[in-house]
C-alpha cells in the first residue's frame, strides 16, 4: 500500500497502480488486474468467482457473435436440466472415467438423503443423448443440431484460476448428430474455425488449430480438435476451445442407441448409428485475453469486445478556469460523445466533477478502454481532440470534423495491431526442436517446443516425466511443470517436412509422424 501511495499522484490524483509487475509476479498481477478493472470478485465458495459487468459484457459479445454464426449453420438453441441421473452418466465407460473425479453430486434434500444421488452436469452428452435416441427415428430427422448456453460444474482440485479454471463455468455446448462421418468431420472443422475467429478476430488473441493426441482427447470421443493459445509471460500453453468428433461411440447400441435406417440401402434393412459431435468454448477465453494483452497499467481491451471503446475526458480545467470555458469544454465533450455514438461507437463522456483528469486517465487505463479523447481549452480553439491509444500510449490530435471515421479507423488499427503483436510474440516462441537435449532448455526459456513426434501415448507420458524434473522453480499456485502435448497443428508446412521412416522422435527415437507442440500448460 505504501508503494501504491509512492507511485501515486499525477495532477493531484491518487494513482492506483496495479501493484506488481506482470513480469515479476504474474499470478498476483493477473488477479490485481481483474480486481482493479472491476471484472471479477471473489466468492465464498472456493474455485467460484463473480463475473461483474465489465467482464460479463465481453462474454455477451462472444455470445452474440458466435450465436449468430452457428444459427447460420442451422444450429438451434435449447435447454436441458443441469441434473443427470447416475444411471445415464455412467453409461459411457471412458467418458465417465474421464470425468468422475470432478463430478459434484446432490445427495440430500433438506435433511433427508436422496434415494439416488443426482449428478450436476460436467458436460451434457449423457444428459442429452437418451433424448436424441427418442427424437431421431429416421434419417429425415438428421442432422440434429442443438446448442445450449449454460454453466457446468467440474469440481477441479488443480489450483483454481479466475476464468481459466473454475469449478463452475459458463460456456456453450453444441451437440449434433449426422448421418455420415464426412458430414460430422466437416462440421467439427467449421466450428473450430469459428472458435479461432472468436480468439483472433474478437479477442485479438492468436491461436493454433490442431488435433489433440489420443491421451489428451475428450473422454469417450473419437478425436478432439482444439485451438491452442499461449501466454508469453509464463511460456505456458492453454487450450482455447475444443470441437470433438464423438464418432459412433455414444450412438452404438450398448450406449444410447441412436439409430436410423440407412437411406442408401435399397432393401431398407440396414441400420446406421448416427455420427455425433460436441463442441464448447468457455469463459476461459476472457482470462486468456487478459493475460495476453494486459500490461503494468492494467487491462487492455481489444476494441471489438470493449463495452466502452472510447472515453472522452475534459482536460485543462483549473480553479482559474472561467465557468463559461468549463461549460464550453464539457458540452464539447458531450457533443463529441453524441456524434460518436450516432456513428455506432461505444463511447462515454466522463464528466465526473469530483475527479481530476489524472484520476480519470488512470481509472480508464486500468479498465482497458482502447481509446481516450481529451478536450482542453486549446483543443477547443483548434476544433480538435487529442487521441491517446491504450495499447501503445501513442498520442495524436485529430480534427473534430470527420471524427467518426477517424476514430473508427483508429479502433480498427488498435484491434489489428494488438493481434499482430500477440501473434509475433507467440510465433517467436514456437521452437522447432529435433534433439532431446534441447527440449527442457526450450521449455525453461518459456517456449512451446515443436517436435517431430511418434504420437505414442507411452512416449507422451515419458516426456511429461522427464520435462518436469529439470524444471524452473515453480510458484505454488502454478500448474504442473511437466510438458504435455498441446496439439498437432493442422498446418504442418511451417516446419521441415517429416521423412517417413527417417525422421525420428527426439524423445524415444522411434519414427516420427507429425510435428507436435509440447509445452507446459494451464
Ligand atoms: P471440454 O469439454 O473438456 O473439451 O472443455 C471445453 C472447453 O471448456 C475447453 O476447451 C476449455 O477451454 C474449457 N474448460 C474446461 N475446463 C474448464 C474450467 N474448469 N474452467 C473454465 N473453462 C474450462
Amino acid at each position: 500500500p505504501s508503494k501504491e501511495k509512492e507511485d501515486a499522484k499525477i495532477e493531484g490524483a491518487v494513482k492506483i497502480a496495479i501493484g506488481v509487475k506482470k513480469e515479476v509476479d504474474f499470478s498476483t498481477w493477473y488477479t490485481n488486474v481483474l480486481l482493479k478493472a472491476d471484472m471479477l470478485d471473489y466468492y465464498n465458495v472456493s474455485g467460484c468467482y463473480i463475473l461483474k459487468p465489465w467482464s460479463y459484457s465481453i462474454w455477451e459479445e462472444i455470445q452474440r457473435w458466435f450465436d449468430g454464426e452457428i444459427k447460420e449453420l442451422g444450429v438451434q438453441n435449447s435447454y436441458f436440466p443441469m441434473f443427470v441421473s447416475a444411471k445415464v452418466l455412467e453409461r459411457e465407460k471412458d467418458h465417465i472415467e474421464g470425468f468422475s473425479p470432478e463430478v459434484a453430486w446432490v445427495t440430500k434434500a433438506g435433511n433427508s438423503d436422496l434415494e439416488e444421488p443426482i449428478a450436476i452436469r460436467p458436460t451434457s452428452e449423457t444428459a442429452m443423448y437418451p433424448y436424441y435416441a427418442k427424437w431421431i427415428k429416421s434419417h429425415r430427422d438428421l442432422p440434429l443440431k442443438l446448442n445450449q448456453w449454460n454453466s457446468v460444474v467440474r469440481w477441479e482440485f488443480k489450483n483454481p484460476q479466475p476464468f481459466l479454471r473454475t469449478r463452475e463455468f459458463l460456456w456453450q455446448e453444441g451437440h449434433t448428430a449426422h448421418l455420415t462421418s464426412d458430414e460430422a468431420d466437416i462440421e467439427v472443422r467449421q466450428i473450430l474455425d469459428l472458435y479461432r475467429r472468436i480468439y483472433e478476430e474478437l479477442l485479438a488473441v492468436p491461436v493454433i488449430p490442431g488435433i489433440k493426441s489420443e491421451k489428451e482427447k475428450f473422454a469417450g470421443g473419437l478425436y478432439t480438435t482444439t485451438v491452442e493459445g499461449f501466454i508469453p509471460t509464463t511460456g505456458r500453453g492453454i487450450q482455447g476451445a475444443t470441437s470433438h468428433c464423438l464418432g459412433q461411440n455414444f450412438s452404438r447400441p450398448e450406449m444410447f442407441n441412436i439409430v436410423v435406417e440407412d437411406p442408401t440401402d435399397p432393401t431398407n434393412q440396414r441400420k446406421t448409428y448416427v455420427w455425433q459431435n460436441s463442441w464448447g468454448i468457455s469463459t476461459r477465453a476472457i482470462g486468456v485475453m487478459v493475460m495476453v494483452h494486459g500490461d503494468n497499467q492494467g487491462l487492455v481491451l481489444p476494441p471489438r469486445v470493449a463495452s466502452i471503446q472510447v472515453v472522452v475526458v475534459p482536460c485543462g480545467i483549473t480553479v482559474n478556469t472561467s465557468s463559461e470555458t468549463r461549460s464550453r469544454i464539457e458540452s464539447a465533450c458531450e457533443e463529441l460523445a453524441k456524434t460518436l455514438k450516432k456513428g455506432g461507437i461505444k463511447v462515454k463522456a466522463d464528466l465526473r466533477d469530483d475527479k481530476t483528469p489524472g484520476y480519470k486517465f488512470n481509472d480508464w487505463e486500468q479498465k482497458g478502454v482502447p481509446l481516450r479523447l481529451e478536450i482542453g481549452p486549446n483543443d477547443l480553439a483548434k476544433q480538435q481532440t487529442l487521441a491517446v491509444r491504450r495499447d501503445n500510449g501513442i498520442k495524436s490530435p485529430i480534427a473534430i470534423e470527420n471524427i467518426t471515421s477517424a476514430v473508427s479507423h483508429l479502433l480498427d488499427s488498435i484491434q489489428s495491431d494488438m493481434f499482430k503483436r500477440a501473434q509475433e510474440s507467440f510465433h517467436s516462441r514456437l521452437k522447432e526442436v529435433t534433439k532431446w537435449e534441447d527440449v527442457v532448455p526450450g521449455l525453461d526459456s518459456k517456449n512451446v517446443v515443436v517436435i517431430p513426434w511418434c504420437e505414442r501415448e507411452a512416449c507422451e507420458d515419458d516426456i511429461k516425466e522427464r520435462s518436469a524434473k529439470a524444471s524452473e522453480p515453480t510458484d505454488e499456485r502454478a500448474p504442473s511443470a511437466g510438458a504435455k502435448s498441446l496439439a498437432i497443428p493442422f498446418d504442418q508446412s511451417r516446419w521441415t517436412a517429416i521423412e517417413p521412416g527417417k525422421t525420428k522422435c527426439p524423445a524415444c527415437g522411434q519414427d516420427a509422424k507429425r510435428w507436435t507442440m509440447f509445452g507446459r500448460s494451464y
